[in-house]
């Protein structure tokens, strides 16, 4: 874990940091639609409200305060509202128990508990969620980046660090981010197995930016917080409006970065309308 940060390269003054999906990468619509909701309604049998259900994913972990949240609590998110109205979820209280307790929401974990418990309903989730795994493997690979991310990261790497701080598999961004040539664009591409974003951000900052300097750039709640408890400035890529975001990155916000007009009142007008893209 600490070799990739004690081999990192400092080459600018200002440091940018860069979320992966759902902001560089194309990739939660397609992922929600194609894999995670389809094979929750295939797993559960959930065909009878299969709409109100599937709609109820997409705004869980697409477009509200929750958007971006781990798998497995937008699981348990959805069933504990669909089993209020009075879709049936079997052995629903032992998945809600190892999502609410368990210190890791992993694959690996929820075996543990099975060999533990042999409860039906998280056998029912870990055979969901490998088939999720499976199926997001299979998706064709096409042209993944927003619009306007390939001209944003050339143009923000001739002036500034650019760092990838994502907590997808180290290997699927290797493989994302190298298909599209963007790494020569980085200093530093940064999976879950470099640690939380938290945590890499705070890496990052030890390399010698002032805290002034940095900026994270993310789709989700989970990365403004990375960026609050780590003190640096923030910048939203709005859902449905990620070329207009990216566009604004390289031509306002990182300029006043560098210029030291990102002051206060800039954040909080992007973080609220961050807030007011999420309902
Ligand atoms: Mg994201």
């Amino acid at each position: 874990m600490s070799n990739v940060f004690e081999q990192y390269e400092k080459k600018n003054e200002f440091l940018v940091c860069v979320d992966s999906d759902g902001c560089a990468m194309d990739t939660m619509e397609i992922k929600h639609r194609r894999c995670f909701a389809p094979e929750m309604i295939k797993t559960w049998n959930l065909t009878e409200r299969e709409d109100y259900i599937l709609n109820l994913w997409y705004d869980l972990n697409l477009y509200t305060k929750t958007r971006g949240i781990n798998r497995f609590k937008g699981l348990a998110e959805t069933f504990k509202i669909i089993s209020k109205e009075g879709v049936e979820i079997e052995d629903l209280d032992s998945i809600l128990n190892w999502v609410e307790t368990t210190n890791e929401l992993s694959n690996n974990s929820l075996l543990r508990e099975i060999e533990k418990t042999d409860s039906k309903g998280l056998k029912m989730t870990h055979e969901w969620s490998l088939n999720v795994n499976k199926s997001i493997e299979e998706l064709p690979k096409g042209d993944e980046p927003f619009e306007g991310v390939s001209e944003g990261l050339e143009a923000l790497s001739k002036k500034v660090d650019v760092a990838v701080v994502s907590s997808a598999n180290g290997e699927a961004l290797n493989d994302e981010w190298g298909r599209h040539d963007y790494i020569k664009f980085l200093t530093a591409l940064l999976g879950q197995e470099a640690g939380t974003k938290q945590h890499c951000i705070a890496e990052l900052k030890k390399k010698g930016y002032d805290t002034d300097n940095v900026l994270m750039v993310g789709d989700a709640p989970g990365d403004l917080q990375a960026a609050q408890k780590n003190d640096v400035r923030y910048y939203p890529i709005l859902v449905g409006k990620e070329k207009f975001s990216w566009d604004r990155l390289v031509n306002e916000a990182v300029p006043k970065l560098m210029n030291g007009t990102f002051d206060e009142e800039y954040q909080n007008k992007l973080i609220k309308e961050f807030n007011d893209s999420l309902k």
